[in-house]
């Protein structure tokens, strides 16, 4: 996390501005496996009114559990893949629409979600092979609302701006 990262978040913090977070973090069983991934301090912020909650995949109308998905890099462009080498692309376009669009009715201008994930993932992503490699870059809804000037952080950098 930079220092403007770290600033805007702690800002929202203390002013009780409202911010995104994935859905998985606060323990809905949102993941293609049908699985949460629980961050206790995140689902307080969303008992606390503070926390918008957002799962790009979902809002995109995609089944839970469905096939994991990776981003690849066909031709300078970007593409999600199931695991099953069916193209899924516009789902997450689409899931990335969507939740900039949460973001703007809500008045986010920070976010904070699921590492690695080819929608929520920031800085590293799943590298297309699904062999658990990671790669440089950002997942289809992180990439969009940096685009539209929102801050995103994962929930593994987040932690030191609660105290
Ligand atoms: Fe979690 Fe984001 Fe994947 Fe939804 S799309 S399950 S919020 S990482």
């Amino acid at each position: 996390m930079n220092l403007k990262d770290f600033n805007s978040l702690n800002e929202a913090i203390d002013k009780k501005k409202p911010i995104l977070v994935s859905a998985c973090l606060v323990g809905i069983k949102c993941r293609y496996d049908e699985t949460g991934c629980l961050v206790e301090e995140l689902r307080d912020l969303t008992l606390q009114g503070q926390a918008i909650v957002v799962c790009p995949e979902v809002l995109a109308g995609l089944p839970t559990p469905r096939n994991p998905s990776e981003i690849v890099v066909v031709n300078d462009e970007r593409k999600v893949y199931n695991d099953d080498k069916s193209e899924v692309t516009d789902s997450f376009a689409l899931g990335a629409e969507i939740t900039l669009g949460v973001a703007r009715k809500s008045g986010a201008k920070i976010a904070i979600l699921k590492s690695k994930s080819p929608s929520c993932g920031c800085g590293k992503v799943y590298d297309g092979s699904f062999t658990g490699k990671l790669v440089d870059g950002d997942g289809f809804t992180t990439a969009m609302l940096k685009e539209n000037g929102l801050r995103v952080i994962t929930e593994e950098d987040f932690r030191e701006c609660l105290n």
